[in-house]
């Protein structure tokens, strides 16, 4: 059983662990076009969690090489690679170019400007985290409420504590889960289906193997979706950084 789109496909923001996990569980559902964004390289430290990449690889633009092994082992999937960052000045053209998009980034930046992004322009997205042993996982509707930020709001501070993949690590499968879960997602959007994580905070703990889900509502006040925003395509490059 595959999920093949018939428009401009996904966008897949982000080719390390996480990335990874998505594209291959993606591809496996034969969701095609998929295009993936990152402008990251390929290091030996990280690989134990990138599943899509290997050693021969290192120092290459991990895009490319997730391309390369995704076009061998799913050939009639096809995948657009896009050795660039996801940022404030290309979010519009990338988005215009796909019918879902599926956070598989590793930083909070990143991860508000798509919130943002999607909702500016309408398109569902699926976000995911993966932070240690465990992670997150909800999806922005298509119409853009509830948002991501609804329930988190704003960007922490640098000086915030805020635990990132990079400083922490993350559990070699842990990645892989979670990209299991936002493929299913996706494939369900692309067939015309409810999202099943639209106000839901899905949250995964590997070492107690639990899934919980946190139910929210759309914020009134939120600076994107919300009654009155703030956020606004032009300010979007003001607001991230
Ligand atoms: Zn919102």
């Amino acid at each position: 059983m595959t999920t093949e789109s018939t428009g401009a496909g996904v966008l897949l923001i982000g080719a390390g662990g996480l990335g990874c996990g998505t594209a291959l569980a993606l591809a496996a559902a034969g969701i095609s076009p998929l295009t993936v964004v990152d402008d990251d390289h390929v290091e030996e430290s990280n690989l134990h969690r990138q599943v899509l990449l290997s050693a021969k690889d290192a120092g290459r633009p991990k895009v490319l090489a997730l391309a390369e092994t995704l076009g061998e082992r799913f050939p009639s999937v096809k995948v657009r690679p896009i050795a660039q960052r996801f940022d404030a000045a290309n979010a519009v053209r990338l988005l215009e170019d796909c019918d879902v998009v599926v956070d598989g980034s590793d930083n909070l930046a990143t991860k508000f400007l798509a919130n943002d992004a999607c909702v500016l322009a309408g398109k569902p997205l699926v976000h995911a985290a993966a932070v240690g042993t465990g992670g997150q996982l909800l999806t922005v509707p298509r119409g853009g409420r509830p948002c991501y930020r609804c329930l988190f709001e704003e960007l922490p501070a640098p000086e915030a504590d805020a635990p990132s993949c990079s400083e922490v690590g993350v559990l070699g499968p842990v990645p892989g889960v979670l990209g299991a879960l936002q493929a299913c997602e996706a494939a369900r959007i692309l067939r015309g289906e409810s999202p099943a994580f639209a106000g839901r905070l899905i949250r995964y703990d590997s070492p107690l193997m639990t899934m919980g889900a946190i139910r929210f509502r759309a914020n009134p006040s939120c600076r994107v979706c919300g009654t009155h925003p703030s956020i606004t395509a032009a300010s979007l490059e003001e607001c991230v950084s």
